[in-house]
C-alpha cells in the first residue's frame, strides 16, 4: 500500500483537518507555510488522469473548503495556492494523486516562476498551432 493509502486507512499518523466518504485532508509533514494541507482521494490512483471524475471533482471541492478555512483561521493567510504535481517531471514525489492547498503571505519566500515578464510571447500564429494540437487531442478523448 502506498504511503497516502496508509494514511487514509489510519495505519500511519496524520494531522487530519477534513474527511468525507471520498476524501481526506491532512497537514503536509514539510509545510511550505503553516497550514499547508494535502487533499487526497481515498481511492488510490497515481495520476490526476487516473482518478474518477467524481474523485477529481471532490478533491477540488474540498480544496475550496480548505481555502475558505485557511482564510477564516488564525493562521497567517493573505492568499492561497492550490497545486497538483502530476507526474515526476512535474515534481510529483508521492505516487498517489493529491492537491496541495497552502496559505501565502507577502515575502513568505515561496516562489513559482509565473512572472509573465520572464516568459516568451509566441504570437497568435504559434498559439493557434499549439491550440490545434491540443484541440485534436481533446476531440480524440
Ligand atoms: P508531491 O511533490 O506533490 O508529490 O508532494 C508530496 C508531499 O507529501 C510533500 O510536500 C511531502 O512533504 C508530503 N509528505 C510526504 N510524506 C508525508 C506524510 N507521511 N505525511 C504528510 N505529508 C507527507
Ligand atoms: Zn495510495
Amino acid at each position: 500500500m502506498c504511503i497516502f493509502c496508509r494514511i487514509a486507512s489510519g495505519e500511519l499518523p496524520a494531522s487530519v483537518v477534513y474527511e468525507d466518504e471520498k476524501t481526506i485532508a491532512f497537514l503536509d509533514i514539510q509545510p511550505i507555510n503553516p497550514g499547508h494541507v494535502l487533499v487526497i482521494p481515498k481511492a488510490h490512483a497515481e495520476s490526476l488522469v487516473d482518478l474518477s471524475p467524481e474523485d477529481a471533482a471532490q478533491m477540488m471541492r474540498v480544496g475550496q473548503i480548505i481555502d475558505r478555512a485557511l482564510r477564516a483561521s488564525s493562521l497567517r493567510c493573505e492568499g492561497v495556492n492550490l497545486f497538483v504535481a502530476d507526474g515526476a517531471a512535474a515534481g510529483q514525489e508521492v505516487g498517489h494523486a493529491h492537491l496541495h492547498v497552502f496559505p501565502r503571505f507577502e515575502e513568505d519566500g515561496f516562489g513559482i516562476r509565473l512572472d509573465s515578464a520572464e516568459r516568451a510571447t509566441p504570437g497568435r500564429e504559434l498559439l493557434n498551432e499549439t491550440a490545434i494540437k491540443l484541440k485534436q487531442a481533446v476531440d480524440s478523448l
